[in-house]
């Protein structure tokens, strides 16, 4: 007998059900609170699993209590919230999006990992796979932006960056794919609202990076805490033991999210603990977090012959396997000790390195950017803001170890005065301090605008109607603006997600920082002096109006395009239907030409591929780094296409006068989609291929090939 089923045969109900539990151990609550007795809990096998526990000494005691205390021996599960770094904190998710680099996104998620595991964590909950079309939505924030092989390349690398190739390594964590799916189109914008979203939608854009996640052999799942057409994830057994395990073949771990079993009654489709619990377990949950529904729901489900025992027993031996994977039964105590000096500089150095380059420069007329010297004043709320550089879900780290723009523009300038006021809070209607800012403004040569949300405005339950600058920071801008003859304003944007910001973008440059994470202020610092050039690409449509919400670029065409000149065509009457900026826009310091699309062969059969490459050359007078896009789109096919679909990007540094080929491969299967029946159709005929540095059709260069 192997040592799963040995365990299981000599487990109680009550030990198997406390292996199916996660339980807070209380350094952060997301939802309602338990007053479980974690130790306790433990010592009695009622706790198999614990999340929101760090450190390596906490967590080698819990893990005491679970191997030496307990009947069975059989070690805990440590999960953490490990999003975008554990102590050193990377950009939020949506800005490391913005990098269009798979080697550091799993370069990071690799370090996350490291450091995590180091504290004594075993499981992250993250990658988030949301692609999301809606910036209301706070958890735009946690995810990998718009597009769905984005999400999906995303999906590959923190998998690989999280788990590297052994899960049972000392310094590897379990990666958790959530929320699975379509939690990004919750309706209006709000969380935990209802989703309501096609099968093509779902098949094309959805599901696509979760599959990613799945085919890179991730450990575990959650459902989200939403509704899908009716069906609450948490319960939708189509989706997830059909689709995931079935389809997929997905057999890891599915977690609940927090409190979600219980929920379900909220949702109504249970009417008790006992049918939620049921529900999910049938669904194929194996893990539930928070809601004690199985622990306190399953013993009657099983009386009342809701599910059985066999039921349990597949979801005992899905977590065992895991915590056997994660080599806990070999050494429980694997994870966790001190890291050196040196591997917490270089973690540094990426995290500043990152974080540069997720930053978008939006905008940069008469060259505001680099900055050219002169007296300099930092202004605005988040100018001297070290905690607010985290951004949501920062889970270990810690406000004193993150560098503000400030601190870090004064370490890259020592000797030199920077003036500083804050001129307004984040969140208030005091006015008092603008007046002062003004002044301050007028008196510089270059002025530092630092402007945005704080972290706790994006990320769960943090949803805007008005996703613009809160408080008075308008009034703070009209007053800096109004002195600026004869100045350069550097407008920066900290943000979890596009803010709409007309009033903004009158600045000279704007540059769209998100939460840059520990090493914000150096980051900025190497952007504005020039040290770096900016080289980030938005990854969402950023929006001049939320009435143009939802707003995405893979829009199918329409049987009357948007022409304001005529009437019945796609069009408003009172906003431009353009993005303020579009997918993939991003400028730099460099100035990149595109010429010669060559794509060949001209035309391939299912198993072949295409080649295309474009010669780039710099015209800008600074070595920059410019990634460029290879959309498709497929002329006419029995279901409408969309106008582009990203299918692949790369990236090319280029200096001064220098010009270099990009060769972007595409796959022709790669142009397969869900046919009339939603099977996925290879259909010969022409495609177009477009390549450009973002999703504005009128910056693109284009051939057509054939699919035979
Ligand atoms: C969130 C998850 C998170 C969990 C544990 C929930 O509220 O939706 O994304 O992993 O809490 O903190």
């Amino acid at each position: 007998m192997s040592r799963i089923d040995s365990l299981i045969a000599a487990m109680s109900l009550a030990e198997k059900l406390g292996q199916m539990t996660m339980t807070t151990a209380g350094y952060a609550v997301t939802g309602p609170v338990t007053t479980t007795d974690l130790e306790a809990g433990i010592v009695k096998g009622a706790i198999g699993n614990v999340l929101n526990l760090y450190g390596a000494e906490m967590v080698r005691a819990a893990q005491r209590l679970a191997v030496e205390q307990t009947r069975l021996k059989i070690p805990l599960l440590v999960g953490m919230d490990v999003i975008h770094g554990h102590r050193t904190i990377f950009p939020i998710p949506l800005g490391e999006a913005a990098l269009f680099d798979p080697a550091a996104w799993e370069a990071s998620a690799r370090e996350a990992a490291k450091e995590a595991a180091a504290d004594g964590v075993h499981l992250t909950f993250a990658p988030m796979l949301d692609v999301a079309r809606d910036p209301r939505w706070g958890r735009i924030a946690e995810g990998p932006g718009e597009d769905p092989m984005l999400g999906q390349a995303i999906a590959r690398a923190k998998v690989k960056g999280f788990q590297a190739s052994n899960l049972g390594g000392a310094d590897t964590l379990a990666a958790c794919a959530k929320h699975y799916c379509a939690y990004g189109a919750v309706t209006g914008g709000r969380d935990y609202a209802e989703t309501d979203v096609s099968q093509r939608s779902l098949r094309e854009i959805y599901l696509p990076p979760f599959e990613a996640a799945v085919a890179a052999g991730v450990a575990t799942i959650m459902p989200a805490f939403t509704d899908l057409d009716g069906v609450p994830m948490s319960a939708n057994s189509a989706l997830l033991k059909d689709y995931l395990r079935g389809k997929l073949g997905f057999d890891g771990v599915l977690i609940s999210d927090y409190n979600a079993i219980a929920e379900l009654i909220r949702h109504g489709v249970a009417a008790d603990l006992a049918e939620a619990a049921a529900l999910a377990l049938k669904a194929g949950i194996d893990m539930d977090m928070m809601a004690n529904a199985y622990r306190d729901g399953l013993p009657e489900a099983l009386d009342r012959g809701l599910v059985s025992m066999a039921d349990i027993d597949a979801s005992v031996a899905r977590v065992l396997k895991l915590k056997e994977q994660l080599g806990l039964f070999d050494d429980p105590y694997r994870r966790g000790g001190p890291e050196s000096a040196d591997v917490l500089t270089a973690r540094r150095a990426l995290a500043r390195d990152v974080a540069g380059r997720s930053m978008v420069l939006l905008k940069n007329d008469g060259v505001a950017l680099p900055m050219a010297g002169g007296r300099v004043a930092v202004i605005g709320p988040l100018a001297d803001a070290a905690g607010e550089m985290r951004g949501c879900w920062s889970a270990a780290g810690r406000a004193e170890d993150c560098v503000s723009v400030l601190a870090g523009l004064r370490a890259a300038l020592p000797g030199q005065e920077i003036g500083y006021a804050a001129g307004v809070a984040i969140e208030s209607d005091d006015e008092s301090g603008i007046a002062a800012a003004g002044a301050l403004a007028d008196s510089a040569d270059t002025v530092i605008l630092c402007l945005g949300e704080s972290a706790a405005m994006s990320g769960e339950a943090s949803c805007r109607a008005h996703p613009g600058l809160p408080g008075k920071q308008n009034a703070l801008v009209e007053a800096v603006l109004a002195g600026a003859k004869g100045k350069k304003i550097i407008a920066i944007l900290f943000s979890g997600r596009p803010l709409i910001v007309p009033e903004v973008m009158a600045a000279g440059a704007v540059l769209a920082a998100w939460a840059p994470g520990s090493e914000a202020g150096n980051a900025l610092a190497d952007i504005l002096l020039g040290k770096l050039s900016p080289s980030g690409k938005t990854p969402v449509s950023w929006p001049r109006a939320v009435g143009q919400i939802p707003i995405f670029y893979n829009q199918r065409p329409s049987g009357r395009p948007a022409n304001p000149k005529d009437h019945y065509t796609s069009y408003y009457l009172d906003e431009d239907v353009t993005p303020q900026f579009p997918f993939g826009h991003g400028l730099s310091y460099g100035d990149f030409v595109y010429a010669d699309l060559g794509v060949s062969p001209a035309q391939a059969g299912q198993s072949d591929s295409f080649t295309a490459k474009i010669t780039l050359i710099n015209h800008g007078l600074r070595e920059a780094r410019e990634t460029v896009f290879l959309f498709a789109h497929d002329k006419v096919a029995k279901v409408s296409r969309p106008k582009l679909e990203l299918k692949n990007f790369g990236q090319i540094s280029l200096k001064p006068g220098e010009s270099g080929v990009v060769t972007l491969t595409l796959a022709a299967k790669d142009l397969m989609f869900p046919g009339l029946d939603l099977e996925p159709l290879y259909e010969p005929g022409e495609v177009e291929i477009l390549v450009g540095p973002s999703a504005d059709p009128g910056r693109m260069l284009s051939a057509t090939v054939r699919l035979v």
